[in-house]
């Protein structure tokens, strides 16, 4: 597997970025890092039906539908760009651990695309094997033909700036936990909250119903890190670690809550199973999402939920 190791030559690479799954983590990170360089980037526009059916028809059954709406977008990008950027990232470290789909991603991606004639470009993140984030980013550089000190720079920008964004997304929604009004907390990884077609649904319809929709992924990361352990000091994967970390804050501040997963998911399975045993006290709605779900079955179900909360509390 070559991912392109040889440099790129100055100023004549275009990186595209699939809009899906980590795209949503580390995009603004991508991006500035990209165009601090003078790169430039191209982003695949956002979900529609034809990348959903495309992922699918690219995806093994058994393949998740975030995965499947990724392999859309990877789709929607081909002969767009000199290099698509495919990362693989294993872990942050003991107990940090991705779904291994994060793992598998450059592999699968080049085998499923290897007659397209596209070239990709990936990094290792996997700090137990010590490939730290700024060490990959640095290689990026490298063979983008930049040398180590812009490298260097870039990514500290990008850093800051992924890490600014957070915060003020974070801050946004604090401001939503002070108003008035039925308030339910979703439990679902990023890039599905981020995806119009899985979480987009279901904030559209929460809204519509005069719902004030909250998001348990929207947390300070390392404190959700540490709160998490009260509902599972063993679950390993990092994501799902923030998002038990943002119940465990909130839980208490919010009316309902909803378990949305991109079906069939591993990592959802068995938290949110978890979180069901666990959070007994409070009206809770498991929402599996799948290629074949259409609006009117998922905006029925939201609506019956919506109306026990509000039987519960006395408003019907
Ligand atoms: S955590 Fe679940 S939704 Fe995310 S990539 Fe893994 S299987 Fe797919």
């Amino acid at each position: 597997m070559t991912w392109g190791m040889t440099s790129m030559g100055k100023g004549t690479a275009v990186i595209g970025l699939p809009r899906a799954m980590l795209y949503h983590r580390w995009g603004t990170l991508w991006q500035t890092f990209f165009q601090e360089l003078g790169v430039e980037a191209v982003v695949s526009g956002p979900t529609d039906r034809e990348i959903l059916e495309r992922g699918t028809a690219l995806a093994i059954d058994e393949a998740c539908l975030s995965l499947k709406i990724y392999l859309g977008h990877v789709a929607a990008l081909i002969g767009k760009c000199d290099y698509i950027l495919v990362p693989r990232v294993s872990n942050f470290g003991r107990h940090r651990s991705m779904c291994t789909r994060f793992e598998a991603l450059p592999d699968l991606v080049r085998n499923i695309f290897r007659s397209a004639g596209q070239e990709f470009l990936s990094y290792d993140l996997d700090v137990q094997m010590k490939k730290e984030e700024e060490a990959a980013f640095l290689e990026l550089a490298r063979r983008l033909d930049r040398p180590a000190k812009e490298g260097k720079r870039a990514y500290r920008l990008g850093k800051k700036a992924e890490l600014a964004g957070h915060k003020a997304a974070v801050q946004a929604q604090e401001q939503l936990y002070k108003k008035e009004g039925l308030k339910i907390l979703i439990a679902a990884h990023s890039y599905v909250m981020e995806d119009p077609y899985m979480g987009g649904t279901v904030v559209r319809c929460l809204k519509e119903a005069g719902v004030i929709p909250l998001r348990a992924d929207l947390v300070d990361r390392e404190g959700a890190l540490k709160r998490s352990r009260e509902l599972s000091p063993t679950c390993k994967w990092e994501l799902s670690r923030e998002i038990l970390g943002g119940i465990v804050q909130h839980r208490d501040d919010v009316d309902g809550m909803i378990l949305l997963s991109a079906f069939p998911c591993g990592p959802d399975a068995m938290v949110n199973e978890l979180i069901t045993r666990r959070l007994r006290d409070i009206p809770l709605l498991n929402l599996v999402l799948d290629s074949q779900s259409g609006t009117a079955g998922v905006e029925t179900r939201l609506e019956s939920f919506i109306d026990i909360i509000r039987f519960k509390e006395g408003v019907l």
